[in-house]
């Protein structure tokens, strides 16, 4: 029998890109989602391209009572990812209790009902901006971390504190901690890809929708960085890759890798937003039209990943090259754009 894995926030962006990698490692998958930042339709997507649709539990993980009855539904799962959280930075800093709520207790309710259940091992979304400013670079996962600049930041904080804490606490669990750094792009087959709801805050879906003329200029935000181009620098980590990472962090866990692993999630290459136009640019043949703006505030000049640990240990590395992830994600724009017409 194919061994379960709950998939919180499986519908979304990262998550239905993992739901594929899972279900074609063989794993058996259901989705938990509230669909605050997805759409139930995404999950037709993953099935298309595997075949099966995951199985759907519509629960609110912060909601105490729905969220015990899905995972007394589904205690013989041998282990969750935990994708379901809020992750808009700024719209975290106008309603920080609604990010607390959601991220916290949601996660709260996750190990809870794990404990409960006997399920040992948890995979967790964290990111690179637990380094915030990094003093050196490539950032390792023994970089020191810095303070959060935003409710968001800090529930991820938080959110590998609390993990840690309830495995020193019982010995039986074991989490991975993933540390991304920016994930970009689409599924190949172009079925799945990230939908964002309003205007876009990250780059890539700013730049692809302004390609195919739904917003009209990409604002570059700063040109007098200290950087080799005077532009931020990023480490862009293709989607489908990072999707496999969780499937080797969890086979690493299953395989018996105990207490908390901290992986981060990168290329270990840094690409500057103009390198990144380029590439697009000659990837996909599209001309972009885009303006150099103010600096954003709050943003990192640089910071990319040393992410050899994840190759020593999970046996993982990002593979793709940056050209097919903007090709990916451009002919994913153009199919959202033909569906939407
Ligand atoms: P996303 O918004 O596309 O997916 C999150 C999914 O979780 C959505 O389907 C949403 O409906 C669901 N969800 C949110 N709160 C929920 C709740 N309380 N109960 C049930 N479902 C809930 O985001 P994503 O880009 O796929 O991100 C997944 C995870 O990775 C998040 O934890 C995010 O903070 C983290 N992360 C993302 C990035 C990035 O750039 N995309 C970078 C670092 C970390
Ligand atoms: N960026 C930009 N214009 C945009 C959005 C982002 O120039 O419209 C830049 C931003 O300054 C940063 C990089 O693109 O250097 C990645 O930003 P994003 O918000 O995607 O991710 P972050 O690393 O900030 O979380």
């Amino acid at each position: 029998m194919a061994q379960k894995i709950i998939v919180t926030g499986g519908a979304g962006y990262i998550g239905t890109h993992t739901t594929v990698e899972l279900q074609k490692a063989g794993f058996d998958v259901v989705v938990f989602d509230n669909f605050i930042n997805s759409d139930p339709s995404s999950l037709d997507g993953v099935q298309r391209i595997t075949g099966t649709k995951p199985e759907l539990e519509r629960v609110d993980c912060a909601d105490d009572v729905a969220i015990a009855d899905a995972f007394a539904k589904h205690s013989d799962a041998v282990g969750v990812i935990h994708f379901a959280a809020l992750k808009a930075v700024g719209e975290s800093v106008e309603k920080p209790l609604m990010y607390y709520q959601n991220n916290i207790r949601g996660l709260m309710n996750v190990l809870d009902n794990m404990n409960k259940h006997g399920i040992a091992n948890i995979v967790f979304s964290s990111s690179a901006t637990v380094y915030g400013v990094p003093d050196v670079l490539p950032v390792t996962e023994e970089t020191p971390l810095k303070p959060a600049t935003s409710p968001y930041g800090q529930t991820k904080v938080m959110g590998e504190n609390i993990i840690s804490d309830a495995v020193r606490a019982n010995p039986n669990m074991r989490a991975t901690l993933l540390r991304y750094f920016n994930p970009v792009g689409a599924h190949p087959s172009a079925e799945i890809g990230e939908l964002p709801l309003g205007t876009p805050n990250n780059l890539l879906p700013y730049l692809t929708q302004t390609a195919a003329g739904i917003r009209e200029v990409l604002s570059v935000f700063g040109d007098d960085y200290d950087t080799p181009d005077g532009f931020c620098v990023r480490d862009y980590i293709d989607i489908n890759d990072l999707a496999s990472a969780h499937v080797a962090a969890l086979k690493h866990m299953l395989g018996g890798a105990n207490g908390v692993n901290i992986f981060n999630l990168g290329t270990g290459r840094g690409v500057s937003v103009m390198e990144l136009i380029k590439t697009f640019q000659d990837a996909t043949g599209v001309k972009l039209n885009y303006k150099i703006a103010a600096r954003r505030p709050g943003d990192v000049p640089a910071i990319w990943a040393d992410a050899t640990l994840a190759n020593k240990v999970l046996g993982w590395r990002a593979n793709v090259p940056l050209a097919d992830t903007l090709r990916n994600a451009w002919k994913w724009q153009v199919k959202v754009c033909e569906k939407n017409n």
